[in-house]
């Protein structure tokens, strides 16, 4: 797992604190990306000039800059960020992520995708986002819970379970979210803590967490490839795909996509790309990633090949798991897929969007595809609020049926309307937002 100066050669990696400074390159073109998807929705359905102006941008920004003691004594200063882009339907709602290129521009764009999705998914909330700009890997487990702890308590009321409710994103996990809790429940009175336990979502079983909330994103992945296949008669056994990102939802979407039958035959992490056309096994993969500092270069089941051929594999699925803006103009006519189930968060960009459709490529849009998350993290928040516990059965079928009815909801618009399916799923999204407020009206 993450502990100080773990990037061994081997990875043929080395970040020090010093070349680690964001590289702010992709963080604008997000902003941009989201505000050109959701204005091409908008024009789509003649979307009221004023709600337009509303959803352009964001209701808060939070910037915090926080000191932490860090193991060797010396003082290090974090800047922390949460982006709360609307709340019409409900309280915000959206992961936290801990990464260098996490800064304002990204978290604006990455709290605009959470409120398309919530709304998407038919859930009583709004959107938000944010995270600490660091890489993780450079820093101790008892840093790391400083780090999270100080970054709770910078944030103050800022977040809360009725208000602003935080989730795991990039490199933040169950583990994140205990410690979350923890600091946000010890900062109100001794006989409120108690009711403020889904301040966060994606808690550790057994510390209010629900069960199956660490496979629910990529599950959710796999349940919309799937309920596509069908649609599309397209039979996933022995079909291949190949996954961008190997953490909890690449890793989850892999698994039950091998379950089904498919091979998955090439994967890429932050490391490196690694191929085997006759089939990479995903339990074994994942198994080696734990024990090789959460990479899987150097895995003996597959051989290295360049990071800019990885893309051009010939397969039938690739799945974008990582980070944003990966597939654009300058790769998207080399890929080799017939379908791309969006698990990260804005993984294609308009132009390459483009470039896709033209050639035929079909794309399960990231509000859709890896709402699953989400969804989980909802049922989470009304098991503590109504002091039950779910168990995985129930979590796995609730969460299936809610994937069905969204999948539903943007196959059949996309095909009344003659649109994409990113379209068709803005347009759903951005109209039940429109309703709230034409119904409540502007206040004052
Ligand atoms: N970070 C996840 C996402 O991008 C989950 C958010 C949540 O559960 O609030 O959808």
């Amino acid at each position: 797992m993450n502990k100080k100066n773990q990037n061994s050669k081997k990875n043929e990696m080395i970040i020090t604190k010093e070349n680690n400074k964001p590289k702010a390159v992709n963080a604008k073109n997000m902003v941009e990306n989201v505000l050109e998807q959701f204005n091409s929705a908008a024009d789509e359905i003649n979307l009221h000039p004023n709600i337009r102006k509303i959803l352009s941008i964001t209701n808060n920004e939070i910037i915090v800059h926080f000191p932490v003691k860090m193991d060797n004594g010396e003082v290090e200063i974090f800047s922390g960020y949460r982006v709360q882009h609307n709340n019409a339907l409900g309280p915000y709602k959206g992961g936290l992520r801990y990464h260098p290129t996490v800064d304002i521009d990204a978290a604006r764009a990455l709290a605009m995708w959470m409120t398309w999705k919530t709304s998407l998914a038919g859930l009583p909330y709004g959107g938000a986002k944010g995270g600490i700009q660091l890489n993780p890997s450079l820093y101790s487990q008892t840093e790391l819970e400083r780090i999270t702890r100080r970054f709770t308590y910078a944030l103050g009321d800022n977040i809360g379970p009725e208000y602003d409710i935080p989730a795991p994103d990039v490199n933040t996990n169950s583990q994140t979210m205990a410690w979350m809790a923890d600091t946000y429940m010890g900062t109100k009175p001794q006989t409120q803590r108690a009711m403020n336990q889904h301040v966060v979502t994606g808690k550790p079983v057994g510390s209010g967490g629900l069960e199956g909330r660490d496979r629910a994103t990529g599950y959710g992945v796999f349940s919309t490839i799937r309920l596509w296949a069908n649609k599309n008669n397209y039979i996933l056994k022995d079909k291949t795909f190949i996954v961008q990102g190997f953490g909890n939802v690449g890793y989850w979407a892999a698994h039950f996509l091998e379950k089904e039958g498919a091979r998955m035959i090439a994967v890429q992490d932050a490391f490196g790309s690694i191929y085997n056309e006759k089939g990479i096994e995903v339990e074994s993969l994942f198994q080696y990633s734990l024990s090789n500092n959460g990479s899987v270069i150097n895995y003996s089941g597959a051989e290295r090949i360049d990071n800019k051929n990885f893309f051009a594999t010939n397969c039938d699925i690739l799945i974008p798991a990582a980070l944003g803006n990966q597939i654009t103009e300058q790769n998207a006519k080399d890929i080799n897929a017939k379908l791309i189930a969006e698990g990260a968060n804005g993984p294609t960009n308009v132009e390459g969007e483009k470039i896709l459709l033209e050639r035929g490529i079909s794309i399960i849009p990231d509000i859709l595809c890896n709402s699953g998350g989400v969804i989980a993290s909802y049922f989470e928040w009304l098991q503590n609020r109504n002091g039950e516990l779910w168990q995985m059965e129930e979590v796995i079928k609730k969460l299936e049926k809610k994937l069905n009815e969204s999948f539903e909801k943007v196959f059949n618009y996309s095909k009344n309307n003659d649109t994409d399916l990113r379209t068709a799923a803005y347009c759903i999204a951005i109209e039940r937002i429109e309703k709230a407020y034409v119904q409540r009206g502007i206040f004052p």
